[in-house]
């Protein structure tokens, strides 16, 4: 959601937070703030100027021109990218906050819940509060509990706030302290020589350390320019893990393209290569998954599999529902995260939830996955980013291996996501039923993916010139059958996100119960009609919108001829099983809504009101 950058160390902090701030942009932008401690010579406290505006990065790097053209001096400092939750998108809601009363400057990712009473109870404390925000509310909490230990202070609070949070918080008593605590919101310590940065994610650490680590729920950090202390926030004392960052800085950087959204469409054969990467074993018909191989009896006795996540992740899940139903024949219902979580579900003996999240972050998907497991279920993540919270929370999984994913609009990690879950099924499925051999042909469709999506892009200048036409329009439908209804859903919902185009994702069949009205002259209807066996059905639906008027654009299957008399634009791709086609229908939809975007002079990495990772529910 949010981005927290913070440092401690000899070094100027302003270009090294200012910098990690940048790399965490895309998790939620809509004000920017940081602060620098500084020390006069001769004082033993610091002094803490704080610097903050509504809008991009670069706004706030033109205010700091202005206010200290020379950069804030000092060696302690903590950035903040916000994505508002309580409170409108001003600059006084704006982080860092800092208290009234004892220097106290914190910035904060997440939800305080109670901070209604809280302020009530600070209020009546005589504290006076000048932004809407539950963090200000954190903020006089920690100074109405300071009595000259940070640290203590900061657990103190914590102990009285429900809600989730990441935050840092630094003191202008204690210039060479930086405490740092997370519950529910993700955040990490990098370790350097002497300097130490936090941060959302690894993004903002990888140029200065490899050496990290992530905090768990209620851990407090205390670090020093000498060195760091984790305990809880009833002062237990905690060892960390620190673990080896395997990020490359390429990885992160744009390259040669254009936007992070394009080069992640474009990276899909790769990604892809190193998801299947040592995993598929064509010649024993077998699919060998170390992360959930303990758990292998588990699997072939489930009952019933739930796949739950929300936007993206739903979809790939439901995807996984189809797979998992037709191929392994095990019952299998995707659902929202946040409606699984709240509807009292039964969850029977022997049943598994596999919980898909990008960040594994995903707050709504983290609260199912906790209310499975209590209820019993095993709990399976697919996720991309190691060592996240999902990750750590569930019994096993498989991880994506598709790299980080800045674009907000996901695209690399739905392909990846599917075909973990293709993975997945014919794990279960070869040691329920399935014989080798049609285990293998479905592993050699696998392998043929990468190749098949490279073909696919090459026809990158021919779709930019459908989205071209029909760019204008602000209402399209995306339809299709079967394993292409949750594709057709995808291809809706990405190009609301970046183009801001009006798009609803439907099966097929569906539109003649009620959307068929929305038809008129020219409205766009991108038809999933590759060769599979609803395909007939779905050219009877071709045939009802072009009836009413509606400009069909098909995505169907080399040398189908039939296809080219029933439909205005037709984009080609390779045939490949039904069941696998999605991760290859899709990458023509993620095209369009890109071009679409761009042309619509949309800021396409940057999207209105979006956050990469949801972090509060
Ligand atoms: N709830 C806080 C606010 O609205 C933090 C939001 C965030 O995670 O950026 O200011």
């Amino acid at each position: 959601m949010c981005g927290i950058v913070a440092y401690i160390g000899t070094k100027p902090a302003q270009p090294i937070i200012l910098e990690g701030l940048k790399r965490l942009e895309y998790r939620g932008y809509d004000s920017a703030g940081i602060a620098v401690l500084s020390v006069p010579s001769g004082s033993k406290t610091g002094q803490v100027k704080v610097v903050k505006k509504a809008g991009r990065i670069a706004n706030l790097e033109a205010e700091l021109k202005n206010v200290a053209p020379a950069g804030l001096p000092g060696t302690l400092g903590m950035a903040h990218t916000r994505w508002a939750t309580h409170g409108g998108v001003t600059d006084l809601n704006a982080h860092p906050h800092r208290d009234d009363k004892a220097g106290i400057c914190v910035i904060h990712n997440g939800i305080i819940e109670n901070y209604a009473a809280l302020k009530t109870y600070l209020q009546e404390k005589g504290h006076r509060f000048i932004s809407e925000t539950d963090t200000e509310v954190l903020t006089m909490l920690i100074g109405e509990l300071y009595e000259g230990d940070l640290e203590a202070a900061v657990q103190a609070a914590l102990r009285e706030v429900t809600g989730a949070y990441a935050i840092c918080v630094m003191c202008e008593n204690e210039p060479d302290t930086l405490v740092v605590a997370r519950k529910g919101a993700p955040l990490m310590v990098g370790i350097g020589a002497g300097e130490y940065i936090v941060a959302s994610d690894a993004s903002a650490i990888i140029a200065h350390t490899t050496q990290a680590f992530p905090l768990d729920d209620y851990n407090v950090v205390k670090i020093t320019r000498q060195g760091f202390r984790t305990s809880t926030t009833s002062n237990i004392a905690v060892n960390p893990k620190v673990m080896q960052l395997e990020l490359d800085l390429e990885e992160i950087e744009l390259g040669t393209y254009e936007h992070f959204m394009q080069k992640e469409i474009f990276e899909q054969p790769q990604s892809l290569r190193n998801t299947f990467r040592g995993r598929l074993q064509k010649d024993d018909g077998k699919v060998v998954l170390g992360g959930v191989s303990n758990f292998a009896k588990e699997l072939v006795r489930a009952k019933r599999v739930i796949l739950t996540g929300q936007g993206t992740a739903l979809h790939a899940a439901m995807i996984g529902e189809y797979m998992l139903e037709d191929l392994a024949k095990v019952p299998a219902v995707a659902e929202y995260a946040s409606e699984f979580r709240y509807r009292n579900p039964i969850i029977e003996d022997q049943t598994v939830v596999v919980a898909v999240s990008q960040s594994g972050e995903t707050a709504d998907t983290l609260a199912a996955l906790t209310e499975a497991k209590e209820r019993g279920a095993l709990s399976l993540g697919v996720v991309n980013v190691v060592g996240s919270s999902i990750a750590r929370e569930t019994d096993a999984g498989v991880y994506l291996r598709v790299g980080p994913e800045i674009g907000v609009a996901s695209t690399k990690a739905f392909t990846g996501q599917v075909a973990v879950l293709a993975m997945l099924t014919l794990f279960m499925a070869r040691r329920r039923h399935m014989s080798t051999d049609a285990c293998t042909r479905l592993i050699e469709d696998l392998e043929s993916i990468p190749g098949k999506i490279e073909r696919i892009l090459e026809q990158d200048a021919a779709i930019k010139k459908v989205a071209e036409r029909y760019c204008e329009r602000e209402n399209w439908l995306f339809l299709g059958r079967g394993y292409n209804y949750p594709t057709a859903l995808e291809g809706a919902l990405k190009l609301k996100e970046i183009s801001y185009i009006h798009a609803e994702g439907m099966p097929a069949a569906e539109m003649k119960h009620g959307p068929i009205a929305l038809i008129n002259d020219g409205m766009p209807a991108v038809f999933i009609a590759n060769r599979g066996r609803q395909y007939d059905k779905v050219m009877s639906n071709i045939a009802e919108v072009r009836a009413r008027g509606g400009h069909v654009i098909a995505i169907a299957t080399e040398g189908d001829k039939e296809i080219k008399k029933a439909a205005e634009d037709v984009i080609f791709i390779p045939d490949i099983a039904e069941q696998l086609s999605p991760m290859l229908t899709v990458i023509p939809m993620q095209l369009i809504a890109y071009h679409a975007a761009v042309l619509r002079g949309h800021d396409v990495d940057k999207p209105r009101n979006l956050a990469k990772s949801v972090t509060v529910e």
